[in-house]
């Protein structure tokens, strides 16, 4: 896996694709530069080396073409900031002016271009579109690992115009590497905890993991589709009656291949979907019709916690339960502790993006863990086994 360390970029012009889909509020002021601020490295690297950088990114989605709302020209001035350096704007992603400001950069200078999805072929994948950014450049480099699962024009079809020429940055290799730690040779137990509301979204990931994990944890709202398809009464707890035969399926094979699978044995519930509902804790296979379960049970805690300390390799993805109710954060956050004890004894434990990465950062563990994933999608589909298509063209 090549990555900018293997390159000088001295006078290269480097077109690179970040992700700078970042948050802004209703003035166009940016709330959450994180995204921006992990592509730095990156970026500083080409630059020290006598390079110039040319960035381009998706944010927001926008329908019709050029919006104001999702213009990259909000982010000029945090880019500068955050690196030092000059950053022109281009407000066209492709076309004359682009290829003007970009064939005047300096070494050392940032040209920014627009929105790419203000064009409905970089969603597309359209191969023109590609062909037309990659005249803005010298050389390719991918540092979008969110967008990685997607073969747009900007993240998988532009590789091929830079034979030879074209690399990771070092928030896509951070990301692949340490997924790789986990897929290959994990240090045993590995434990995959899996949660989230709907089982219909990680079928494939389990199944997956059931060839590579020791212990598969359940929780969160998909615990009860498996709860019912077993005979248990779930209330009016989150339930895909379609998926039923599948999560019997699932615990066969995890049977078959001694994996063993834990569910949780019992649940916080609630007579309502809010933080002041009357709560109660039941089994999960007994729940009162008039109740539904948002969040694991202290039985369960306790168990899937024991088994999480126990691991020497944790990947986490998805919550135990509703965590963003206070009610219901005590099952997540106790999984959250028992994932970062695992790191603080030496061994290795990855969040999975998305809702298990806000979670680890509303419990103030992010620091504790070994390391927390910015692809939520992106993560999702490399371990369910899938070639994502912005990895596989730079490594083409
Ligand atoms: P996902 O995006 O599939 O990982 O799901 C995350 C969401 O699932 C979070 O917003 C949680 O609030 C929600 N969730 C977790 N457990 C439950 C539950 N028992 N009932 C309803 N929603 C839940």
């Amino acid at each position: 896996m090549q990555t900018v360390n293997d390159f000088n970029f001295k006078n290269e012009k480097v077109l690179i694709r970040v992700d700078f889909n970042v948050p802004l509020n209703a003035e166009f002021a940016i709330t959450d530069d994180s995204r921006i601020a992990a592509t730095v490295p990156t970026i500083k690297k080409i630059l020290a080396d006598g390079g110039s950088c040319i960035l381009m990114s998706h944010l927001g989605r926008p329908k019709e073409g050029p919006t104001e709302k999702y213009s990259l020209k909000h982010i000029v001035n945090r880019v500068s900031e955050l690196t030092g350096a000059k950053v022109h704007f281009a407000d066209d992603c492709i076309g004359d002016s682009a290829y003007q400001l970009a064939a005047g950069l300096q070494s050392g200078e940032i040209l920014l271009l627009e929105n790419l999805r203000f064009y409905k072929e970089e969603e597309k994948g359209d191969l023109g579109f590609a062909e037309k950014l990659s005249k803005l450049g010298t050389f390719y480099v991918n540092d979008a690992f969110g967008t990685a699962h997607r073969a747009h024009a900007s993240t998988a079809v532009i590789a091929q115009f830079f034979k030879g020429k074209k690399c990771f940055g070092y928030v896509m290799a951070g990301e692949i590497s340490n997924a790789r730690k986990v897929l290959d040779n994990p240090a045993r137990p590995f434990t995959a905890i899996v949660g989230g509301a709907k089982v219909s979204d990680k079928l494939l990931i389990i199944e997956n993991l059931m060839s590579i994990a020791d212990y598969i944890i359940i929780g969160g709202g998909m615990a009860y589709t498996f709860a019912k398809a077993q005979g248990g009464k779930i209330g009016k707890s989150l339930c895909e009656d379609d998926r039923m035969p599948l999560t019997l399926e699932l615990i066969e094979k995890a049977k078959a291949k001694g994996v063993k699978l834990l569910l949780p044995e019992d649940s916080v519930v609630a007579d309502n979907f809010a933080n002041d509902a009357h709560t109660t804790i039941s089994n999960n296979d007994a729940i009162d019709d008039q109740y539904m379960g948002l969040d694991i049970g202290p039985k369960a805690t306790d168990v899937f916690c024991e088994a999480i300390r126990a691991s020497k390799t944790v990947l986490w993805n998805g919550p135990m339960g509703v965590f963003e109710m206070s009610s219901f954060e005590a099952g997540t956050k106790a999984v959250a502790q028992a994932v970062a004890d695992v790191a603080q004894a030496g061994g290795f434990s990855l969040i999975g993006g998305g809702d298990s990465a806000a979670a680890i950062h509303k419990f103030k563990l992010a620091d504790k863990v070994s390391y927390v994933s910015t692809g939520g999608g992106a993560l999702l589909e490399y371990f369910e086994g899938k070639e994502l298509p912005g990895v596989k063209a730079v490594l083409d």
